[in-house]
């Protein structure tokens, strides 16, 4: 078979099973709303959970920042791109969570990737949640060790995997708000766990961080777990990109040896560590946002209750309406379009078949009107 029809199959399997993924041009947003294909909708999928992305105090942190150190790292963090904004950036992280280290990467997609496959070797084992985000298990997948998942929060399913030991070291894997059902991990559990098999826990909390726990410091410390790694990422929340590992001064030196998405790519930007400087100011300062964040998400849960929809229990700002089949998720994100609500639907084979969803996300950004809105627009295209 030649490449040509390798892929010529490929996507006409991807159209037939309609999973054919389409790319729209943003043509312009902020927090609430976007405009696309020239007309504007009220914003329900962004990850921008606080308003963060348009904040004037960041967005003039970022152009001081370039005009302070250039727009460019210049190379990788071993060679002379680690700049003071990111050494600073990395000593406020590892303060505010309560470690002694943070490394900062240049995507979530990428601390993942590089962390998994700088620490598991052969025989050893790693437990990840079903649901966990597929950076994470792709990076499992790929690694030498031993993969298995357990059922989605059930430490019970973990517990009975644990059971039979192997050699080997152990890295149980979860989510601290899971990206697509919008549910909190049971951390402590895990964690006790883990020390009970002499394991280490690694927490990707790219939903958690900056929208919960005292001054947000996101699921962990909500829950008063500290695991051994700690992955938070700057596109959600924080409104920015990039993320960062926080763990023991042990760790961050082993990582610094062989963390691969460190030594050989460029630097983030030392623009954009000074402006994720800000945002982290903000987030320290932002329950006014996350105030307004839980209101909107006790206005649309009272609101979609009484609807009768069917919400998952999510007390977060992911709020996923399950619909079944993928082209009724479809069906149904259409005609909230049509009443200019964008909605993003949710299909296999990134959530299991059979649950296509619609994911709704909620922002500080959001005013009361709007998810009024929202609920009207849910109210008129589920009777459809
Ligand atoms: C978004 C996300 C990532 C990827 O982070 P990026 O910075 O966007 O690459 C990783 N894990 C989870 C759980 C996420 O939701």
């Amino acid at each position: 078979m030649s490449w040509q029809q390798r892929l010529d199959d490929a996507l006409a399997a991807r159209r037939e099973k309609g999973q054919f993924r389409q790319r729209r041009v943003n043509e312009q947003s902020e927090a609430r709303t976007l405009q696309i294909g020239g007309s504007r909708y009220l914003n329900f999928s962004a990850n921008d959970y606080l308003g963060l992305s348009r904040d004037p105090d960041i967005v003039s942190a970022w152009q001081q920042g370039a005009e302070r150190y250039g727009v460019g790292a210049g190379g990788s963090g071993h060679v002379t791109g680690y700049h003071l904004a990111q050494a600073e950036l990395e000593q406020q992280l590892a303060d505010w969570l309560g470690y002694p280290r943070a490394l900062v990467f240049i995507s979530g997609f990428a601390a993942n990737q590089a962390v998994i496959a700088a620490l598991l070797a052969k025989n050893d084992h790693i437990f990840a949640d079903k649901l966990a985000h597929a950076s994470l298990l792709e990076a499992a997948a790929m690694s030498p060790a031993t993969l298995r998942r357990f059922a989605h929060n059930q430490p019970a399913a973990l517990e009975k995997l644990l059971a039979s030991p192997g050699e080997g070291e152990t890295l149980i894997v979860t989510e601290g708000v899971f990206s697509m059902d919008g549910d909190s991990a049971p951390l402590a559990k895990l964690h006790q766990l883990s020390q009970l098999h002499g394991g280490w826990l690694m927490v990707d909390d790219a939903h958690g961080i900056g929208t919960t726990g005292e001054q947000g410091r996101g699921s962990c410390w909500q829950q008063q777990v500290k695991p051994e790694l700690l992955v938070v990422t700057f596109g959600k929340a924080f409104g920015l990109s990039g993320a960062a590992i926080l763990c023991e001064q042990p760790t961050a030196d082993y990582l610094l040896q062989f963390a691969r998405h460190l030594i050989y790519s460029t630097a983030m930007p030392p623009a954009q560590a000074f402006a994720l400087q800000a945002a982290l100011l903000r987030i320290q300062q932002g329950d006014d946002l996350r105030q307004r964040l839980q209101n909107n998400i006790a206005h649309f849960r009272e609101g979609a209750q009484a609807l009768g929809l069917d919400l998952l229990p999510s007390a977060t700002a992911i709020q996923p309406l399950i619909v079944g089949e993928e082209h009724q998720a479809l069906a149904l994100a259409e005609s909230l379009r049509q009443r200019g609500l964008w909605v993003t639907a949710i299909r296999p084979p990134t959530v299991p078949p059979g649950t296509a969803r619609l994911r709704i996300t909620l922002s500080a950004a959001h005013r009361a009107d709007d998810i009024q809105q929202l609920l009207e627009g849910l109210h008129h295209a589920s009777r459809q």
